[in-house]
């Protein structure tokens, strides 16, 4: 029997904030992105960093709420270029 104790997505967020940088550490190339007819980003980023715009069909790229999980670079490598945040800037545990 598994006695760990649950914690919940709410709770592990809790313990980190962000420290949002003037330039964004993701770059999105838009005409691989506009050609894929089913974009993993959309699905994959549990932070929610990857928007389609209806209208353009570009991809809004709302870099100050990444938490740095990777999961873009894993499923998307052939359009989405994630770099480090800056030193200093991007996730900070808040009791770390
Ligand atoms: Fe989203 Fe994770 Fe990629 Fe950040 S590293 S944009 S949280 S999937």
């Amino acid at each position: 029997m598994n006695n760990k104790k649950r914690i919940s997505i709410e709770d592990k967020l809790f313990t980190v904030t962000r420290k949002i940088d003037t330039e964004s550490h993701i770059k999105v190339n838009q005409e691989k992105f506009k050609k894929d007819p089913n974009p993993a980003i959309l699905y994959i980023c549990p932070s929610k960093v990857y928007v389609k715009n209806e209208e353009t069909g570009e991809c809004i790229v709302n870099f100050e709420n990444c938490l740095e999980c990777g999961s873009c670079q894993v499923a998307c490598r052939d359009y989405v270029v994630w770099d480090n945040p800056r030193g200093g800037t991007g996730v900070i545990f808040k009791y770390g």
